[in-house]
């Protein structure tokens, strides 16, 4: 690509799109931003950039500078179908992603992670593991750190671990991974792929580039990664938690890779079949790339896990509070309370992405979950579902603040307030860091309170 004579558009100013913006700037390119959003930070990211000379471009021009520019880089937080993108197409001009700009600019090789779940605590993992290899490994792209910005750092001695996202993958073109990993294939982003059929299909376009040279990691026990297979001319590995297949799986408790016994399950700090499943993936993926048993081994020992992914963050009067924010699917919330210790009171809600409720009250009903207390934009939704299912143990309680306190209220000593909502966080918050702050928070508060309870207790109290 020739950015010195291209014009471009960066389309959503939040981290990947000032990245990108910055690459291109680096290059020479001529670059226009654009946000349809106007608050503190956008307005931060526009000065900044401003100040290496992108040029910004307001609402009421956006129209006619578009139509100057020849490539769109737009934002995974923007649609496709969007009308903005929707132009470009009609008038035949390139829409790539910041993903995209970093894969044509990668010059080492690369292990990508895609799936429903797990794939920040999959490349999370895998950074640790090469760490302990002494190799640089670099998690980037969908965790937080766009692939643009690390491309220095890379070099051509590193390696990139890139999660990427079914919304990356829309705009993802020319990514060849040496190993491809695909963790699980289940509902999730419905209001934005329309369906299933086409979130599927896009989450096998990781594999497309892939040479017969290259290794396609992927889950056996998932029907419909399994079916990926059709789709890839690389070599296939599997990792499965319940059969002894070609690749990495659990037999007698133990990690194992191609009939190698590698180390004890129990030696990974990390606890829950989710997140072993995880473990497989990486182990495949690190032996893969020619990492040795004993560093995989230290690493899974080391390894905490990521924060708001069944995080306990604390303890108020003998009740448990568990962050678990980033479940933001009915998937992930199955796995967090078929993987959490003692009984729990749910906090379900947020905003709908457009699958049903249903497969998770089925899987309540047989779990440790002794109460849900449902909140937020879909909460009539999830409530339909759990009458749908005949479980009547829930509370509704719309705002997020007091379905935290309400929640703390029913928990008895023992017990656990999970906060694991199987929906997005917008409908209230920036994002799901947020949400799991304000969890957090509002647990400081109770127990402040308590503590005040307390103290009023001892001295007397005030007399009214
Ligand atoms: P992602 O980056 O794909 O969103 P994360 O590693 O951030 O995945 O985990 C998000 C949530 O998904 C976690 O809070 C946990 O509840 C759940 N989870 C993690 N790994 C898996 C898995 N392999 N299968 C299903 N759910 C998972």
């Amino acid at each position: 690509m020739l950015y010195s004579e291209q014009v471009f558009l960066v389309a959503g100013l939040s981290r990947s799109g000032i990245s990108a913006s910055e690459f291109l700037i680096s290059r020479g390119a001529k670059v226009f931003i654009y946000d349809d959003v106007d608050d503190m930070n956008v307005r931060a990211s526009v000065e900044r950039l401003e100040s290496i000379g992108c040029v910004n471009v307001k609402r009421e021009e956006l129209a006619e500078k578009a139509q100057r520019c020849d490539v769109l880089v737009l934002s995974p937080g923007i649609p496709v179908d969007h009308p903005l993108p929707v132009s470009f197409k009609r008038a035949g001009k390139h829409i790539i992603g910041e993903a995209e700009l970093g894969a044509i600019n990668l010059r080492c090789p690369c292990v990508a992670v895609t799936g429903t779940n797990g794939k920040t605590t999959t490349v999370s993992l895998l950074e640790c593991i090469f760490k302990a290899a002494g190799k640089k490994g670099i998690a980037c792209g969908n965790v937080g750190k766009p692939l643009t910005s690390c491309l220095r750092e890379l070099g051509e001695d590193g390696v990139a671990i890139a999660e990427i996202s079914s919304f990356q993958l829309e705009t993802l073109y020319s990514l060849r991974p040496h190993v491809a990993l695909i963790l699980n294939v289940t509902e999730d982003h419905l209001n934005r792929h329309y369906n299933m059929e086409n979130y599927i299909y896009l989450k096998s376009r990781l594999l497309k580039n892939l040479a017969e040279s290259e290794f396609a990691v992927l889950n056996y026990d998932d029907p419909i990664v399994r079916g990926f297979q059709e789709k890839t001319r690389a070599r296939v590995v599997w990792f499965s938690m319940r059969e002894r297949v070609e690749g990495a799986y659990i037999q007698d408790n133990s990690f194992c890779w191609y009939g190698e016994r590698l180390f004890s399950v129990d030696e990974m700090t990390l606890d829950g079949d989710h997140n072993h499943a995880n473990a497989l993936a990486a182990i495949a993926a690190a032996r893969l790339m020619g990492i040795g048993n004993d560093p995989i081994r230290a690493a899974l020992r080391g390894f905490r896990g990521v924060k708001h992914r069944i995080e306990r963050v604390g303890e108020v009067n003998g009740i448990t509070f568990i962050d678990d924010s980033k479940a933001t699917n009915v998937d992930s919330a199955i796995k967090a309370i078929g993987s959490v210790k003692g009984e729990s009171i749910l906090l379900l809600g947020g905003q709908d992405k457009g699958y049903s409720y249903e497969p998770l009250f089925e899987a309540i009903k047989s779990s440790d979950v002794v109460h849900a207390v449902i909140y937020g934009e879909n909460a009539f939704r999830i409530l339909n579902a759990a009458l749908k299912t005949g479980y009547s143990a829930f509370t509704l309680c719309r705002p997020f603040d007091l379905a935290v306190r309400v929640a703390y209220l029913l928990a008895e000593k023992g017990q656990n307030v999970l906060l694991s909502p199987a929906s997005a966080s917008f409908d209230a918050f920036q994002s799901y860091e947020e949400r799991g702050k304000r969890f957090c928070e509002l647990m400081e508060t109770l127990r402040r309170e308590s503590q005040s309870y307390v103290k009023a207790e001892v001295t007397g109290g005030e007399d009214e």
